[in-house]
Parts: structure tokens; C-alpha cells; sequence
């Protein structure tokens, strides 16, 4: 290999080489996080030969290997499910007991009890019961896992994508790097599930990035998980002196960085989210590296002050960090469509709608998701699902999460396996087939649904801490 030192960046050129292929499929699905395990389970139901590479030795991505846990809305404010299929799917196969959540009866009760006891687990917000569960990561690994197989995709892991197999602008593949060496997949159609869009940004389509230091979203943080808690005596340590309690919280702030615990399914375990941290890429590994670091000592302060001072955390204990850096955002597909704030707020229905998602506040209507925002500009073959879809930064606050991503990534695959059926571009696939596959399939649409009822808020909606001026809860 010849390095080449001088100006400007410095190089080394690798020779070039012919690289074997591994296999050759119908669709090939990249990044097993929820959209893409969503995508895998949905292409390979129609038949569709579909491979499903990851660079992890598991599946759910953020949501199992981030520790990104609890799993937002799947509910409208009136209790309607806006978010099922593949979400049903794999939630249907979590264990009891790996699952924090109510029944689907009390899903929009604004019963004062109901309401403050689903308060303290993250599912009711606004006065309202949602449909939103704490999950088990290690359960949640082995659903899609167990889903995906099912449906009938071969899963290859531990393999890392690091480039596509393209002629001009047509994807044919992808190129991976695994124990196995460097080798080749080729396919019908890729979908990039990657979440950070590696595969539509090798390719050559048109993405964007922003940064807002300040806004959640934009901040990286490692979440981890402490055992030996007591989370009953926290919340009635929480309820019974809520002057102690905000005065402990105050404290724990003018420490240091801190965060909140989260409460999971088992009562002496405690999940933090956080503390999150601003000015820091997901797409640099020099940021990577500091933050996992900076993220780790900060959760040795944090268990300190908490063991001493927190009731209910005497015997913390770590027993897990997330293995997979918790990234909200890097690049955004710059879309076929891109949703907007402008048209949620103002409901508007896509003629090409692939799904719903519950709006962020009481005060706007189910939110239309078409199909044009997971379809890039002048590239073929390739469609991309999940947290990287076209959106702007304030849609991307909700559209990001997990629920909203099998919902994308399970449009993908149906629309994957359909344009190979009847041998139309992505682009071009017939939309009333993909919406009838999707309801056959359990999304709920504005079909199925309606629209959304004028709702009045029990309690008064208050602007959020986090993000923009909605309340309820961003992760
Ligand atoms: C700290 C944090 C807390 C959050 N909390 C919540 C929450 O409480 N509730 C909620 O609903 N959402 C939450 N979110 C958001 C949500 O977890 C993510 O936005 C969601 O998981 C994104 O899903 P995805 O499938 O698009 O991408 P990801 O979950 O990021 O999955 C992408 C997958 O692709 C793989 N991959 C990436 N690049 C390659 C490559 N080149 N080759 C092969 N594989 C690759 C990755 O290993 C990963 O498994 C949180 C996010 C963070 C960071």
C-alpha cells in the first residue's frame, strides 16, 4: 500500500482487488434496528428472497442495543392504535413480564388513577393513557429475531456495509466487511436501514444534516442500566415529599450532568436515557470515542450521588451499558417527499400514505406518512426507512421513534418485494397495492382509522422541556 504524504489530507492507496460475492438476493436489507428488521419480516412474507446484514450480533438496533427501551406512542390521543403490523407483530411475542404497559382497554382513559399510576411508566401523557411500554432489551433482541426468521429472511451478522455495488446511478449491491474478509451481496433492491443513511449517502443521493446544539435530538449520549434499585420506594419517596424530591433533583444537577431514571418491567432495575450530550457526530469516530467515554464517567458521579442520596438507590448497581451509541440523528434523506411541520399541522392526507403516526400534541390531528419520503432523488433500486427518512428537523423529533420506524421500514419492505413482483422502479410501484398489502398486513391508515377527533386535553398542555413547544415525552 503506498501512502501519499503533501497537501491537503494524507492518503494511503490500497490496490485494487476483485471481491467475492457472498450471495445474491431479491432485496437486501442493511442495519437491523427496528425499520430493518420490519423491512426484512415485510419483503420476505410476499416471498421476496431477502437478506438482512447487520453489524451487530443482534437485532433492534436503538431499541435493544442502545437501550433506547421505552418504546414510544403507538396510541392517538383518543386511545385509537395508529401504529400496528409489525409493531403488533413483535410486541405480541415479548413475554409478560419483559413488558411495562397497560391493556389495550384502558388506551385513552383519562381516569385520574389510571392516569397518575401510567404517569410513573411513561405511558400517559396530557391526562391521557397511551399505549407506549417499557420493554426488556434482551426479550426485545430475541422478537424480531424470532419475527424476522419467521417471516422468512436469512439474517447475516457481524457484517459492516462499507460500500455499494453500483452502475452509474443503479445500486446492485452493497460491499461488506465481516471476520470473513470483504465481500459481496448483491440484490434487487437494497434498502438502507443503517439508520446513520451510509447506504444512500455511498450512493450518491442527496441527504442533508443538521445541527441545533441545543435541541435533543441532536445530542449522543451511551444509556445504561443500574440493578438492586427499589423503583417503588423512589416513586413513593417522589409522591409523598415532592419538596425533597426536587430539591435531591436540584442537587444531583448542580453536580454534574444528570439525568432522571426510567422505570423498566422488573422493580429493582432502573433505566437512564441520558445524560445526553450536545455538539457531538454520530458520523465521527473521534466524537464517538469521546462520548462513550464522557458517558461512562458521568454514570460513575451519577451512581455515587444516588446510592448516597436518592431513596430506593442505596444498592445500585451498573449492570449494563448500552452496547451501541445512542445516536437521535445524522443524516436525513433529502426525499422523493419530505414531511413537514407545515402539513402534519395542518392535516394533510397523502394520496400516497403508508401509515400514521400519533401527532406529537392533543392539539393536531393523526399524522399522514407517504411513501415518497423513504424514496431517494435520482437514484434506482434503493429505498431507505427509519430514523433517516426525508423530514425537517421538528417532524424528525417523533418520526425518529421506534414505533414510527418498523412502521416506515415495514412499508419499505412491502414496496421492496412488490416492485420486484411486478417489475416496476421503486419509485413507481402501484400505491393502492402497497396501501391494501399494508392494511392486509394490520397498518393503520386514515382508511382504517379516520381522521383524528377534536381532543380536549385533562390536564393543561404545557410546553415540553426537551424540543419544541409540545408536551409529552421526546427520548
Ligand atoms: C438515547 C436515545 C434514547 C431514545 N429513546 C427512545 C424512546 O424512549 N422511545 C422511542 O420510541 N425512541 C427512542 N429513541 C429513538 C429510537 O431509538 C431510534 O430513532 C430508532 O431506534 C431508530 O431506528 P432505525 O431502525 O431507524 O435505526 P437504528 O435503531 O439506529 O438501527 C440501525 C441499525 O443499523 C446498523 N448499521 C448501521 N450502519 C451499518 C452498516 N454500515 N452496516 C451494517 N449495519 C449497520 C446498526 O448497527 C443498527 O442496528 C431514542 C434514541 C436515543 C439515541
Amino acid at each position: 500500500m503506498e501512502h501519499q504524504a503533501g497537501s491537503g489530507q494524507d492518503t494511503i492507496r490500497e490496490p485494487a482487488r476483485d471481491t467475492p460475492v457472498f450471495r445474491d438476493c431479491d432485496v437486501l436489507v442493511v442495519g437491523g434496528g427496528p425499520a430493518g428488521a420490519a423491512a426484512a419480516a415485510s419483503a420476505a412474507r410476499l416471498g421476496a428472497d431477502t437478506i438482512l446484514l447487520e453489524r451487530y450480533g443482534h437485532l433492534g438496533g436503538m431499541a435493544t442495543g442502545g437501550f433506547c427501551l421505552w418504546i414510544d406512542r403507538m396510541s392517538d390521543w383518543t386511545g385509537r392504535q395508529v401504529i400496528g403490523g409489525f409493531a403488533n407483530d413483535v410486541l405480541d411475542r415479548m413475554p409478560p413480564e419483559a413488558l411495562l404497559g397497560p391493556e389495550s382497554q384502558v388506551w385513552g382513559s383519562d381516569d385520574p388513577q389510571l392516569v397518575a399510576y401510567w404517569k410513573e411508566r411513561t405511558a400517559a401523557f396530557n391526562g391521557v393513557v397511551t399505549w407506549s411500554p417499557t420493554i426488556d432489551a434482551e426479550m426485545l433482541k430475541i422478537a424480531h429475531q424470532d419475527e424476522v426468521l419467521a417471516r422468512g429472511a436469512s439474517l447475516v451478522l457481524h457484517g459492516w456495509a462499507v460500500a455499494t455495488v453500483q452502475e452509474g446511478n443503479e445500486v446492485k449491491g452493497i460491499v461488506f466487511e465481516s471476520k470473513s474478509g470483504r465481500q459481496a451481496i448483491l440484490a434487487k433492491v437494497v434498502i438502507d436501514t443503517t439508520g446513520d443513511g451510509d447506504i444512500f449517502a455511498l450512493a450518491g443521493a442527496r441527504w442533508e444534516s443538521d445541527i441545533v446544539e441545543d435541541d435533543i435530538h441532536h445530542r449522543m449520549n451511551v444509556a445504561f442500566l443500574w440493578s438492586g434499585v427499589d423503583m417503588d420506594r423512589y416513586r413513593e419517596f417522589k409522591e409523598s415529599d415532592p419538596d425533597g424530591y426536587r430539591e435531591v433533583m436540584e442537587q444531583a444537577r448542580k453536580a454534574g450532568p444528570t439525568a432522571r431514571p426510567d422505570p423498566m418491567p422488573r422493580n429493582d432495575q432502573a433505566l437512564f436515557m441520558g445524560p445526553r450530550f450536545a455538539g457531538y457526530s454520530s458520523l465521527s469516530v473521534e466524537d464517538l470515542t469521546a462520548v462513550e467515554i464522557k458517558s461512562r464517567r458521568v454514570m460513575m458521579d451519577m451512581i455515587a450521588f444516588y446510592r448516597g442520596n436518592v431513596p430506593g438507590f442505596a444498592d445500585a448497581y451498573v449492570s449494563g451499558t448500552a452496547p451501541q451509541m445512542g445516536t437521535r440523528h445524522s443524516r436525513r434523506l433529502i426525499g422523493a417527499a419530505t414531511m413537514t411541520a407545515d402539513d402534519w399541522k395542518a392535516g394533510r392526507v397523502f394520496d400516497d400514505e403508508i401509515g400514521l403516526s400519533p401527532p406529537p400534541t392533543p392539539r393536531h390531528p393523526n399524522v399522514s406518512v407517504p411513501y415518497g419520503t423513504l424514496v431517494p432523488q435520482g437514484i434506482e433500486n434503493l429505498l431507505a426507512a427509519g430514523r433517516l427518512l426525508s423530514c425537517d428537523p421538528v417532524t424528525h423529533t417523533f418520526m425518529r421513534e421506534v414505533p414510527n420506524c418498523w412502521q416506515m421500514g415495514q412499508a419499505a419492505g412491502v414496496a421492496a418485494a412488490q416492485s420486484i413482483a411486478t417489475g416496476v422502479r421503486v419509485q413507481g410501484v402501484d400505491i393502492a397495492a402497497l396501501q391494501q398489502e399494508l392494511a392486509k398486513q394490520d397498518v393503520p391508515m386514515h382508511s382504517t382509522v379516520g381522521d383524528a377527533e377534536p381532543f380536549v386535553a385533562a390536564e393543561p398542555i404545557s410546553a415540553g422541556a426537551e424540543s419544541t413547544n409540545w408536551q409529552g415525552r421526546w427520548e
